[in-house]
C-alpha cells in the first residue's frame, strides 16, 4: 500500500505554530555549497573561524566538518536578541579571547537579521588586527538588513519572517528541529 501524500507538518513551540520553511535535506544543500565555496577561498590558507552562540552552533558544527582544510574554531557569545524582537542593543562579547592579528577570519552565524551583531563585532575584529573578516550565514533576512558589510557566504536568503529551527529558537525553544520552519500567520 502506498504510504499518504505527506503532509507538511506544522509544530507548536511556546504555544506558536510554525510551518516549514525548508527541509533538513535543503539545509543540507546549502550548507554543502557554503562549505564547498570557502573551501575554495581559503585553500591554503588558515583561517579562525569564529561561531556565534548560540544560534550558530548546528550550522557551525556541520559547516565545519565539510570544509576541505582543518579549521581553527573558537566561539564566542554575543547577546542582541530577545524573544521575537531585535533589540539592536549588543549586551556584551564573551570568549573573544584569540589572538586576531593578521588572521583571516570566518564569522560563522545562524542569521542575518538587522546586522547590529554583525556590525557591532566587525568593528570589534578590526580593532583587535583581523587580517580580514568573511561572513557566512545560513540565513540572511536581505529585507530587514541594515547595514553594507557584505554577508560572503549566504545558504538562503529569506522573507522578514520570524524562524526557528537548525539552532534558531524562539525563547529558548525550537532549536533542535532538523527542518526551518516560519511563524504561521495568525488564523
Ligand atoms: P541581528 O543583530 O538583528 O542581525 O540579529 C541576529 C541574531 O538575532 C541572530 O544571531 C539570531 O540569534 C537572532 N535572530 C534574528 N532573527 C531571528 C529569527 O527569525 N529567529 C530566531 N532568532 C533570530
Amino acid at each position: 500500500m502506498n504510504s499518504p501524500v505527506s503532509v507538511a507538518e506544522e509544530v507548536v513551540v511556546n504555544g506558536r505554530k510554525f510551518v516549514p520553511l525548508f527541509s533538513s535535506e535543503e539545509i543540507k544543500h546549502a550548507v554543502e555549497q557554503v562549505a564547498l565555496l570557502i573551501s575554495t577561498d581559503y585553500a591554503g590558507r588558515d583561517p579562525l573561524c569564529i561561531a556565534i552562540l548560540n544560534g550558530a552552533f548546528i550550522f557551525a558544527a556541520d559547516l565545519v566538518r565539510l570544509l576541505k582544510f582543518d579549521p581553527e574554531i573558537a566561539f564566542i557569545k554575543i547577546a542582541s536578541y530577545q524573544q521575537m524582537q531585535s533589540t539592536g542593543k549588543i549586551n556584551e562579547v564573551i570568549g573573544l579571547d584569540t589572538d586576531l592579528t593578521n588572521r583571516d577570519v570566518i564569522v560563522i552565524e545562524d542569521i542575518v537579521d538587522t546586522g547590529h551583531t554583525i556590525a557591532y563585532l566587525h568593528q570589534l575584529l578590526q580593532e583587535r588586527g583581523a587580517a580580514s573578516i568573511a561572513y557566512a550565514a545560513l540565513l540572511l533576512k536581505s529585507d530587514a538588513y541594515q547595514y553594507t558589510i557584505p554577508i560572503d557566504y549566504v545558504g538562503y536568503k529569506i522573507p522578514n519572517r520570524f524562524v526557528i529551527g537548525y539552532g534558531l529558537d524562539y525563547d529558548g525553544h525550537g532549536r533542535a528541529l532538523r527542518g526551518v520552519y516560519v511563524l504561521k500567520d495568525e488564523e
